[in-house]
């Protein structure tokens, strides 16, 4: 048992003075008011947030960070130099370089991540000796890293609408939805781990197959890429006469345990079918304007229903304050109007959204939540003199300071337990690149 006493905290949509918070087995017991911190209290006297959720990810894209700028080029061009990367990975490398990421997110602030995973197989498309090799390395490096995760498993069977894997891709594919799942639910996940699954598109999985995916995949959180380049509407149009978030409400597969990541070309049915079923959205803002993907109509899926998650996706920026930012902000751009969510609705889609989303009770500060907490700094250049109750739009995860994932201390005094992040990061990405 663990306990933190909390100067200021944000207590369900309030703000919080002098409140203590009492951990047991990794899940919150108590939130009480206590003037004064008792014996034994990890005293936090910045404010105190719920732990943010990561809700997606794809952590080996790490490694194109500040390396695909000089020559320009398109998200298809972009697309190629992951795979180059994508190629290069064996369980002893992504174990390296996913620890050193996890452990960047977690100094980030972020305590949940959904890592949408589809390095399954070796380089040659032949399945390892140990068929979970590449996901044991994900749910190793997540433990060590101190992350909580969901493992979102992908299927990914195709190189596009009516196309064969191109040889770069035959790692991606289990050959079939039965070796996908038999895979997928022979990894064994550890106190910080659970599983989910994914449908990596409808460019790479055919949507004959969603009903199948749909009934192997009940009792996980199932997310998959949803319209997030006009070019994929585009070819579903022309292929099956619908766009892909149709032709997933027409296998059953929209609901509250579905995410629907990106969706950032979506006509004005789609909002409706997904926001009508309590779909979740993820959206990568950092991503979408890094890949010029677009602008997704956030504040529209909001009022139609839906649920709004916020993930880092490709990781050309670690910084969930960047990613609230950019949900907030992009909308203002496009709608020429302020003022677009309020900052209790931009935390919940940057915590509790994301929690739900990956399938955990979490991003809360209340009995029976995971004991996931964040503490900012209020006196740092970026923080000083922001009102507390939206001050995640002046922070930075320059201003982290500490972190708890399931009651234990990851960052303190704005360092990892782990040591030298930069320096962990620096040499995974350094041995892919040699
Ligand atoms: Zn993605």
């Amino acid at each position: 048992m663990t306990s933190y006493w909390c100067e200021q905290a944000i207590v369900g949509e309030t703000v919080e003075h002098a409140v203590r918070i009492e951990e047991s087995g990794g899940v919150i017991a108590a939130v009480v008011p206590e003037r004064e911190p008792r014996d034994g209290d990890t005293v936090l006297s910045g404010l105190v947030l719920p732990g943010f959720a990561n809700g997606h990810s794809h952590a080996f894209h790490r490694a194109l960070r500040g390396r695909t700028h000089a020559d320009g080029g398109t998200f298809w061009t972009w697309r190629d130099e992951m795979y180059r990367v994508a190629g290069r990975l064996d369980p002893d490398s992504y174990f390296e370089l996913a620890t050193a990421v996890f452990a960047e997110m977690v100094l980030a602030g972020y305590t949940v991540v959904g890592e949408f995973h589809y390095l399954h197989r070796r380089p040659d498309g032949f399945a390892y000796e140990t068929a979970t090799a590449m996901e044991d390395a994900v749910v190793a490096a997540a433990e060590r890293a101190g992350i909580r995760l969901t493992l979102l498993d992908a299927l990914y069977l195709a190189g596009g609408i009516g196309k064969e894997l191109e040889s770069s891709q035959s790692r991606f594919s289990d050959g079939s939805v039965a070796d996908w799942v038999a895979r997928r639910d022979a990894v064994q996940f550890g106190p910080l781990s659970r599983g989910g699954a994914a449908i990596h598109s409808v460019r790479a999985v055919h949507p004959h197959l969603f009903a199948a995916i749909r009934d192997a995949s009940k009792s996980l959180p199932l997310h998959a890429h949803v319209s997030e380049q006009l070019a994929e509407n585009e070819d579903s149009l022309a292929a099956y006469g619908a766009t892909p978030t149709a032709l997933l409400a027409a296998a059953d597969v929209l609901g509250p345990g579905f995410t629907a990541v990106h969706g950032t070309h979506l006509t004005d049915d789609d909002i409706q079918l997904l926001g009508g079923s309590g779909t979740t959205v993820c959206f990568c803002p950092t991503t979408e304007r890094d890949l010029a993907d677009g602008i997704g109509r956030a504040s529209a899926l909001r009022q139609a229903g839906a649920a709004l998650s916020l993930g880092s996706d490709q990781n050309a920026v670690i910084d969930p304050f960047e990613e609230i930012r950019g949900l907030e902000m992009d909308d203002r751009l496009a709608s020429g109007r302020r003022g677009r969510f309020t900052p209790a609705q931009l935390l919940t889609a940057a915590t509790a959204g994301g929690y739900s989303s990956l399938g955990w009770n979490g991003g809360r500060l209340e009995i029976g939540a995971v004991c996931d907490l964040v503490e900012i700094e209020m006196t740092t250049p970026r923080t000083a003199g922001a009102a507390v109750d939206q001050a995640w739009l002046a922070a930075t995860s320059a201003d982290v300071n500490t972190v708890v994932v399931g009651g234990v201390v990851r960052v303190r005094d704005g360092r990892h337990v782990l040591g030298d992040v930069g320096a962990l990061l620096g040499e995974a990405i350094g041995r892919l690149n040699a």
